[in-house]
């Protein structure tokens, strides 16, 4: 079982956890996209067995009335083995999220990983004809230029503003940067992206924006938040229209996930222990 200070973001230390997890979230009204905790893989039979995880996920969904969709992580598929392997697993997960009828996200990790993860998506979203999304990070510098490439590619995009610390000379690292690239990145993907959009996004003034940019454009686009942070807000954005969808991690390698967003953030740390504390 996980502690209880853990389950404030982690769905479960299992997949049967995380389908109750994802029961209990749909009687709140939020859809919930599920992450088999996994990453950095160096071996070829840990990032196989992550890809069989996420076709049994698939799978165990399947006839199911429950709302949920699968988000993996490129180098939990092997990225950082190699590419191939990564392909490979993905094309298995992607396989069996079309034949479950379910859709594949794919996390985008630090800037190494930035081109393989994009090839991998355009292949899969022409292929499927839009059964995948992708990840992008607004502090990248060349997230404009990505945007445009992939402007005609079916799918879905969610735009994020970068977890990654990267170089100045290829991130903004200002934190108003940062929201600037935001918002241009946003209005670009609201006007000129055929496929879905997805605003991965626990900022007030951004999420504003985006109903800005949906009255100004006519169309319509997803909320995406963690687990754990902002509950309160994502019930209200649903019980006020929105589509909105809760990433929620779970599995037994929850304690990197766990501390890093402990250490994002000084509330979640007082929080984290005061709850160890007891108080
Ligand atoms: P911020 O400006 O950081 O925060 C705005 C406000 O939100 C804060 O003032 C606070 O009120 C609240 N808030 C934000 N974070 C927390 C927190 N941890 N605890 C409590 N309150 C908080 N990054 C990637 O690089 N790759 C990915 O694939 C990726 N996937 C993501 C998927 C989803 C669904 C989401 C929501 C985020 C994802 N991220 C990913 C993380 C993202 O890049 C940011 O690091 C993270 O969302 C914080 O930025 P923010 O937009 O919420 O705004």
């Amino acid at each position: 079982m996980l502690p209880p200070v853990v389950s404030r973001f982690v769905a479960g230390e299992g997949p049967a956890a995380a389908l109750e997890h994802v029961r209990r979230t749909n009687d709140r009204g939020l859809k919930v996209l599920l992450n088999y905790l996994g990453e950095h893989h160096t071996e070829r039979p840990t990032a196989a067995e992550d890809a069989e995880s996420y076709e049994r996920l698939l799978a165990d969904l399947d006839g199911t009335a429950l709302d949920a969709r699968v988000s993996v992580k490129p180098t939990q598929l092997g990225l950082a083995i190699r590419e191939s392997v990564f392909r490979f697993n993905l094309d298995r997960v992607v396989s069996a999220a079309v034949a479950h009828d379910n859709v594949v996200w794919i996390d985008m990790e630090d800037r190494t990983t930035t081109d393989a993860t994009l090839d991998a998506f355009e292949h899969h979203a022409r292929e499927t004809g839009g059964q995948v999304g992708v990840c992008l990070q607004a502090n990248l510098r060349r997230t404009a230029t990505d945007l445009d490439r992939l402007a005609d590619v079916p799918g879905k995009i969610r735009l994020v503003k970068g977890a990654y610390e990267e170089p100045e000379d290829v991130a903004y690292t200002r934190r108003s940067a940062v929201d600037e690239a935001y918002r241009e990145n946003l209005e670009f993907l609201f006007q000129e992206y055929d496929g879905d959009v997805a605003v991965g996004t626990h900022d007030p003034a951004m999420l504003e924006y985006a109903d800005d940019l949906a009255e100004t454009y006519g169309r319509s686009y997803e909320v995406q938040m963690l687990m754990g942070v902002r509950d309160r807000a994502q019930e209200r954005l649903a019980a006020s229209g929105h589509d909105v969808w809760q990433y929620a991690p779970f599995g037994a390698r929850w304690p990197s996930y766990f501390y890093r967003r402990v250490r994002e953030r000084r509330r979640n740390l007082s929080f984290a222990l005061r709850a160890i504390a007891g108080v």
